[in-house]
């Protein structure tokens, strides 16, 4: 459980608690939705046939005084935790009560319909029992589509058993794999067993296995890696080191991607679903269902070529959104993408962006979700419509093509969704036009959207700030976590901020060790021994290492990650930071998270400028003696010395490592500089990247520049327009 969902005020009971209710039994939990609801209600259908479903129903329903919603009211909240409290509900029309078990009732919607005030001899509550009935059909209509309680039973089942799953995917990893070259070398000898597993096979890095991966990509040694011929090829995004990094695709890596999407979809849903049912009882119900929609997705693929041994080569997302399980997992889970292919694989990003936001205002009515992989590509394609809204509006209005589409594919594709429509022309511009410093952007342009959906956590929680300033009321969900080498873990508590989020591992999808990190070194100057998965332990922070179906074997992926707490027997780890995203000097460390801080903190004196850092990256420069740390900034506007200034000694000041701290006081590190780049700057390093290969859609700016990413450094050199240095120590 995570600690943090306990923080509520009061009495409140944290959401997880309901799903252990003590009042469900296990029979009764891996009972299908539909068996519960056949049982449980559809006997009273017959005896509800003579009602009619709508004449009156709201009305009645309207002045309905149920006491949970006072309580809901006082509570200040709609959040059903705060509605444990609540002893029994009475219908003011006929006064019948009920006790609903709110434990059961959080388990899963469908048994809210136990209730038994649906079947009191009061109009009312018959009628309420009819369009509850209505409703169950439609949730059973969604369940033909895709079966969120087969997937949630299916990861509670894997989770509460993590450790002897690991142990079992380990083996079935090695028996598949236990042939090749790379696992040969090490002399596992067909045992499979966790300990000769570890004694045996050395913790890696990708450097290590460039060599192999090198001849796979030359079809020279399909095999080295994996018993299966590896065929596709995934390139990292690379932002960290400058260049991108390939790692090997298969089919296990795509199954497993959609695992996990399907994974913390269901949990999603079911949260949905939930508030679904408190919405019914404050009566905003009717619009509030999860039909046929469709997400705005700012999704990009990357350009694909063939390496020499005539392997397909592509980011992991672009192998992704190729695959023909991708759309198919994306109709079942009733989201798909409202661009046409054309668009999401079109070969220019900023004409694919401009028809994603064209394609989104079309389909406004329609777009449930906003979406993108990492929040950066939000926040890019908003700021984006900042600048060229009134160009969208002009081709719906005229219900043609801006020129600055020049792609004939995306032509051909777009104009199929084109017409003269001045009315939605109308109605864009108005909306927009109302607008106070575009807050609440999202929620103003589509109407239905239900969540902005992305990762929003690591080096993305810089952005989260315009996020919540575009989405307005609309809540941010965070996406899970993985890595073009293999994912980790899903979001499966939805509810929890962005900054909270944390991710259960799959413990069917790869074999996962843990380097603890408090104690970094032991005495004899060597690393700490690797934990297995359920063997970490809260508040603990640990380097992961992956083993999985796609050839990697005890991987060191570089990502610091936090213990939180444990689903059944899974951890949930909340992501910190890139182990070697550090600005060191001497004995000074500060992760990417420091930086982050430090920039937020210095940021807020900006604030009262109404000016806002729109991107920042640093690095330490060790071209002046002793070296400094050197921090670029893009600032939305043009603010005086003196205040940039003071921005400047906050950086400083606000990194509070001791190593940092007393190395400033003594001169060991230099004064902290703060450079101001051009506007623009940071989009010259994204087409940078792009231009290396990768995909908008993974991309991440590099939040500490490394000595050798000489054109990153170039850019940001070039572009620099001002500089402070600090005065604070
Ligand atoms: P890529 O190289 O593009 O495959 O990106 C993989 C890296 O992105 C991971 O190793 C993490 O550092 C980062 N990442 C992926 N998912 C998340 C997440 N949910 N939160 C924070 N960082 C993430």
């Amino acid at each position: 459980m995570i600690e943090d969902n306990k923080a509520n005020d009061g009495g409140d009971q944290p959401m997880d608690a309901a799903y252990q209710s003590p009042n469900i039994s296990i029979e009764e939990k891996s009972k299908s939705a539909t068996t519960r609801q056949k049982e449980k209600l559809y006997v009273e259908e017959e005896d509800l046939s003579d009602v009619e479903e709508e004449d009156g129903f709201l009305q009645a329903f309207q002045v309905a005084n149920f006491e949970y919603i006072n309580e809901a009211e006082r509570a200040g909240k709609r959040d059903f935790s705060c509605l444990a409290n609540c002893v029994s509900f009475s219908c003011i029309k006929c006064g019948c009560e009920t006790s609903p078990d709110f434990c059961s009732l959080a388990w899963d919607l469908p048994i809210l319909f136990q209730v038994h005030w649906l079947v009191q001899d009061c109009d009312f509550c018959r009628k309420l029992a009819a369009f509850l009935i209505e409703f169950v059909k439609m949730l059973e209509k969604m369940e033909e589509r895709f079966d969120a309680e087969a997937v949630i039973n299916e990861f509670e089942s894997l989770s509460r058993d993590a450790g002897t799953v690991q142990r079992e995917t380990l083996r079935k990893i090695l028996d598949e794999n236990g042939g090749t070259e790379y696992l040969q070398r090490w002399g596992l000898n067909g045992r499979t067993d966790p300990d000769s597993f570890k004694n045996c096979v050395p913790i890696v890095s990708h450097c290590d296995l460039e060599p192999y991966i090198q001849r796979i990509e030359d079809g020279n040694s399909p095999c080295c890696l994996t018993g299966k011929p590896i065929t596709t090829i995934s390139l990292s995004s690379g932002t960290t080191q400058g260049k991108p990094k390939f790692v090997p695709f298969n089919d296990e890596l795509m199954e497993s991607t959609m695992q996990i999407y399907k994974t913390s979809f269901a949990y999603r849903n079911r949260q949905l679903a939930f508030e679904i049912c408190v919405e019914i009882f404050t009566v905003v119900v009717m619009e509030y269902r999860i039909g046929n929609g469709k997400a705005l997705q700012f999704i990009y693929s990357s350009k694909q070529f063939k390496t020499k041994g005539g392997l397909a080569a592509g980011t992991a997302t672009t192998n992704v959104y190729r695959n023909a399980q991708f759309k198919k997992t994306m109709r079942a889970m009733q989201t798909p993408c409202c661009s046409p292919d054309e668009v999401i694989f079109g070969p220019d990003f900023h004409q694919s962006l401009y028809c994603h936001l064209l394609c989104g205002l079309i389909f406004r009515d329609d777009v449930q979700v906003v979406s993108s992989t990492f929040a950066h590509s939000i926040v890019h394609a908003f700021r984006t419509l900042e600048q060229v809204w009134e160009e969208l509006v002009t081709d719906i209005r005229e219900g043609t093509l801006s020129s600055r589409i020049t792609v004939p594919l995306i032509r051909t594709a777009m104009s199929k969704l084109l017409v003269p429509n001045p009315e939605l022309a109308d109605t864009i511009y108005r909306k927009i036009s109302g607008l106070s410093n575009w807050y609440g952007l999202i929620q103003e342009l589509f109407p239905n959207t239900k969540y902005i959906y992305g990762i929003m956590t690591g080096s993305m929680e810089p952005y989260l700030k315009k996020m919540r300033h575009y989405a307005g009321e609309l809540p941010l969900l965070s996406a899970d976590y993985g890595a073009s080498e293999g994912w980790i873990g899903a979001n499966v508590n939805p509810k929890l901020t962005p900054e909270m989020a944390t991710f259960a591992v799959l413990p069917n999808i790869g074999y996962f060790e843990f380097i603890p990190l408090r104690e970094d070194l032991n005495h004899q100057g060597q690393e700490a021994k690797p934990l297995g998965l359920t063997d970490v332990k809260i508040g603990e922070e640990y380097e992961i290492l992956i083993t999985n179906f796609a050839g990697l074997y005890r991987y060191r992926l570089g990502d610091v990650v936090n213990v939180k707490g444990f689903h059944n027997s899974t951890p949930e780890l909340q992501f910190i930071c890139r182990r070697n995203l550090l600005l060191t000097i001497n004995i000074d460390k500060n992760t990417e998270k420091d930086l982050q801080l430090a920039v937020e903190a210095a940021a807020e004196l900006l604030a009262g400028e109404k000016l806002e850092v729109l991107d920042f990256t640093s690095r330490v420069d060790l071209s002046t003696d002793p070296g400094h740390y050197a921090v670029f900034w893009e600032i939305s506007g043009d603010p005086q010395d003196e205040l940039l200034q003071e921005c400047c000694n906050c950086l400083d000041r606000s990194f509070v490592d001791a190593g940092y701290m007393s190395s400033r006081k003594v001169s060991a590190i230099g004064a902290l500089e703060l450079r101001i780049v051009r506007k623009g700057t940071f989009h010259k390093i994204l087409d940078h990247y792009v231009g290396l290969g990768a995909a908008v859609s993974q991309f991440k700016t590099p939040r500490c520049v490394g000595p050798t990413n000489d054109t990153v450094l170039q850019i940001l050199s070039v572009n620099a327009v001002r500089s402070y240095f600090s005065t604070a120590f």
